[in-house]
């Protein structure tokens, strides 16, 4: 049997580590690197995790999961001083430990993708751009080349990109086609000095910015004081589509207002767009399958925005072609 996984994101990892038991899998990725989200960008001596910012696990498989990166030191404990903040009031605070862990990728998140795709048959920096039904699926990248026939196709890529692949007589495409991903930006900021804020991790409220991490203070980074900013999913859907010099210039002026210090100054800055980051949690199947088609999709948008639902929707759609094979 061959598979095709469009995705080296953690749900497309996740699936070809289980079904390489049973077939042959290929794994696309329109990246230069697997990991999806799971991301880490560098500008010496800085580095910033610009997507993913840490994970917990709830359900028991994540843990297990979680148990084996840690074991093979891909993932380490962050012991961040964290801090909940209102605009620029600290609201409360607490030291992140062992009763509830908040695990990051070691030394850097995209440590993930490549300790995932060892082993896995990964073709990077090829965009699928279409699947056509062949004595079997056949796949076509952006410069006309063909792959396959594949007995089996799995889409990983978010539900806006997912549903311009997947044929409409896909049993889920309905499902697929009303899902809507939220938008992010991240603002990506390394000092020459250290900046002296009370927490390495801050969730704040009312502000267009939402998140703070000291991307330094998480374990095995032997880098340069960075900061990673998250701005709010609202703020940035309505701002999709702002010049990036005035996305910037209202991202600078609310971080240095809600953390008090200017960031104007700092040695460097870049901001990453996001355009599909996050969904709430959503309703039905953990991940789409369609058996007479032999077409599944699966990704954290079918289950919620975390980490842990891309391993457990890649999981489901695993599952579901090893039961039907
Ligand atoms: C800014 C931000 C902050 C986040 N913070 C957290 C957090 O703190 N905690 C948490 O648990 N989760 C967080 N997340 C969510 C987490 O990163 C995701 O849940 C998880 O990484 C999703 O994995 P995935 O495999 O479902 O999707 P992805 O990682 O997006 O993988 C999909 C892959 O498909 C590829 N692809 C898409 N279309 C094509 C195509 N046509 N051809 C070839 N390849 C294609 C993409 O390049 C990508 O690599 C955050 C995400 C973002 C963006």
């Amino acid at each position: 049997m061959r598979i095709a996984i469009i995705g080296a994101g953690l749900s497309g990892l996740t699936a070809a580590r289980r079904l390489r038991a049973i077939a042959e899998v290929d794994v696309f990725d329109k990246a230069r690197g697997p990991g999806g989200r799971l991301a880490t960008r560098y500008a010496d001596p800085y580095q910033f995790d610009h997507g993913a910012q840490f994970f917990t696990a709830h359900d028991p498989l994540f843990a297990d999961f979680l148990t084996e990166l840690e074991d093979a030191e891909v993932v380490a404990r962050w012991y961040a001083r964290f801090a909940e903040m209102e605009h620029k009031r600290i609201i409360a605070t607490r030291e992140w430990d062992d009763t509830y862990v908040h695990f990051v990728g070691a030394p850097k998140m995209n440590r993930l993708g490549r300790y995932l795709s060892e082993g896995v048959s990964l073709h990077l920096e090829t965009r699928i751009t279409s699947l056509r039904q062949e004595k079997g699926w056949m796949l076509k990248d952006e410069n006309e080349q063909l792959y396959g026939p594949y007995d089996w196709v799995i889409c990983t890529a978010p539900p806006e990109q997912a549903v311009e692949l997947l044929p409409s007589d896909f049993a889920h495409h309905a499902r697929v086609s009303a899902t809507r991903m939220q938008g992010c930006f991240a603002t990506m900021l390394g000092f020459a000095e250290p900046l002296p804020l009370p927490f390495d991790a801050a969730l704040i409220k009312d502000a267009d910015i939402s998140w703070v991490s000291v991307n330094s203070s998480k374990p095995g980074r032997d880098t340069g004081f960075s900061l990673v900013v998250h701005a709010t999913n609202k703020w940035a859907d309505a701002n999709l589509e702002t010049p990036m010099d005035q996305v910037k210039a209202h991202l600078l002026a609310e971080i240095s207002d809600v953390i008090g210090h200017d960031v104007h100054q700092a040695d460097h800055c870049a901001i990453h767009r996001w355009r599909y980051a996050n969904i709430e949690r959503q309703e039905g199947d953990a991940a789409l399958v369609d058996t007479n088609l032999r077409l599944a999709a699966c990704g954290d948008w079918c289950v919620q925005g975390r980490v842990e639902s891309a391993y457990l929707s890649g999981r489901a759609a695993a599952s579901a072609i090893e039961e039907a094979a």
